[in-house]
């Protein structure tokens, strides 16, 4: 066994995945460290795909009426496995993703952030009590757990987009069915082990009330055309979405749709450089350009544009690219081939729409994808500007009044995340009002939410809400409830309905 491929299985063995489950199928699972066969997992047939959504259907049943707060039990016993699991399912997200350690440990406390939001959240699912116009009515409204909630997750957060989502599910009362990445089977595999873990302390879950199904797209397709699946949150390209979105809306089931982004940062001229050098920095080049919110668009007011953009093109220049198990890597490989040759394909197309590129070469061969990232100085918002290309392509353009950046900003199909730097109260105030995005921020970057916040973006991003805030009610559906305790039957509205 090769070194990583070793390491892999002593992760997946310590972390209590079964070795025949990633040892035994047909799929072959790579590491983007070093390109190599790291294991071989099952995908799940049709026959799998209709035993899981039987099973979750009947969890669901017997789940929805567990107290709220117990159903919060078993996630915050779920967070305590985290907690002892943590060192080692980073391990595998940096093995299996390729983000270096510190922002595989950062994913893996988000999915610990948000167990413990769902355990509050379980004692406060909660609706309103409303005036009513009729005498002797109370009425107000219930939330009611949903059903099966299925998942289908992208390669990039291989396990807190689907925690974000399961630990809000759990609480509300509905069983999840999980479909990650085919390029990170494996952490998938591991976060279930664990999830196993604490469904052993809580004793009397249900069977089945969250499983994994492991395969591409045609299982994706599968969860999302059965009616036994109540709610798919789908995070992904909007390539997926536009696929997605209509068969979902055929018949007439809940989406919640996290999709691409093409996010911008405007730098103005009162900015504090320092931090806005940081920034940038870390929202371009953190996880190898490979976040939903990564910075891809930058607008540096004309004043301070050469020195800025000449810092940032030596931080650039010296970012350390590399295995992320290296100390010094900040920028970890792409996931694969694909990922480079679209990077490959983009810098020309930039080049061609007179862009000047800095940096972008390959670094090393073989089968892994070790990229510098590419700052590319771009003389309008043209050509590959307009698109995400999920790689570190940072492109950089002038800008010398903020109405028109603003409208340049937003004038992209995506809109996730967007940031300004400034000190000048007013500018800062004008962008949050004027940004379409569904993430907005002064004086910090555009990529690294906490869990807090409701979580997505607009337009092509799909328009869906994860995480904090009240997306929990996505979870749930809501029942309006009239009740007449007088002896007299008015009608709303003043209707007379007299039998005489
Ligand atoms: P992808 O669209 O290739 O795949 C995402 C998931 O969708 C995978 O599990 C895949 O198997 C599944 N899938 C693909 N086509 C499908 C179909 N027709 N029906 C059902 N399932 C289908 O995306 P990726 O390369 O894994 O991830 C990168 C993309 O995800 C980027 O565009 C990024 O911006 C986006 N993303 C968005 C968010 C967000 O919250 N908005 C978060 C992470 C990633």
């Amino acid at each position: 066994m090769a070194g990583i491929e070793k390491m892999t299985a002593g992760l997946l063995d310590t972390l209590g995945v079964e070795y025949a489950l990633y040892t035994q199928g047909s799929m072959p699972s790579h590491s983007p460290l070093t390109g190599e066969q790291i294991a071989a997992v099952r995908i799940a047939d049709a026959a799998d795909t209709d035993a899981a959504l039987a099973a979750a259907g009947a969890a669901f049943r017997a789940w929805r009426d567990v107290p709220a707060p117990r159903r919060g039990e078993l996630v915050r016993l779920f967070g305590e496995e985290l907690r002892a699991a943590k060192d080692d399912l980073a391990t595998l997200v940096t093995i299996e993703a390729g983000k270096i350690p510190s922002e595989g440990a950062g994913e893996v406390q988000e999915m610990i952030d948000i167990c413990d939001f769902a355990v509050g959240l379980s004692r406060q699912l909660h609706g309103l009590t409303i005036a009513t116009e009729r005498p002797g009515h109370r009425m107000m409204e219930i939330w009611h757990p949903l059903g099966v909630v299925g998942v289908i997750s992208a390669f990039n957060f291989p396990v807190a987009v689907w925690a974000w989502n399961a630990a809000l599910a759990l609480v509300c009362g509905n069983s999840v069915v999980w479909k990650p990445s085919e390029k990170t089977p494996l952490t998938a595999l591991a976060t279930q082990a664990i999830f196993e873990r604490a469904l052993r302390r809580f004793g009397d879950a249900p069977a089945g009330l969250s499983q994994v199904l492991i395969g591409g797209r045609e299982t994706g397709e599968a969860l999302v055309d059965d009616a036994r699946v109540a709610l798919v949150s789908a995070t992904g390209s909007t390539r997926m979405g536009r696929a997605v979105a209509p068969r979902l809306a055929q018949r007439f089931a809940r989406a919640i749709l996290e999709l691409g982004g093409n996010n911008g940062v405007i730098v103005a001229p009162s900015a504090d450089l320092d931090l806005a050098l940081r920034g940038v920095a870390f929202g371009a080049m953190g996880t190898a350009g490979q976040r939903c919110t990564t910075t891809r668009r930058l607008f540096v007011h004309d004043s301070i544009y050469d020195g800025f953009v000449a810092r940032l093109k030596a931080a650039y220049a010296s970012v350390g690219v590399g295995n992320p198990l290296e100390s010094t890597t900040l920028v970890g490989p792409l996931i694969d081939r694909a990922a480079y040759e679209a990077m490959q394909a983009a810098l020309p197309a930039a080049k061609a729409a007179g862009g000047v590129v800095h940096g972008g070469e390959r670094v090393g061969d073989g089968a892994s994808y070790y990229v510098r990232p590419a700052l590319v100085e771009m003389p309008g918002q043209v050509g590959p500007v307009l698109e995400e290309t999920f790689a570190p392509i940072l492109y950089v353009m002038r800008y010398d009044d903020l109405d028109t950046a603003i409208r340049l900003h937003n004038d992209v199909a995506a809109g996730l995340s967007s940031a300004i730097f400034t000190t000048d109260l007013r500018e800062a105030e004008r962008f949050l009002a004027a940004s379409d995005c569904g993430i907005a921020n002064v004086n910090l970057g555009t990529s690294g939410a906490e869990i807090g916040g409701a979580f997505g973006g607009e337009k092509e991003t799909g328009g869906g809400r994860e995480s904090g805030s009240d997306a929990w009610r996505q979870y749930m559906r809501r029942a309006t409830n009239t009740v007449n305790y007088s002896d007299a039957l008015p009608l709303a509205q003043g209707v007379s309905f007299d039998l005489g």
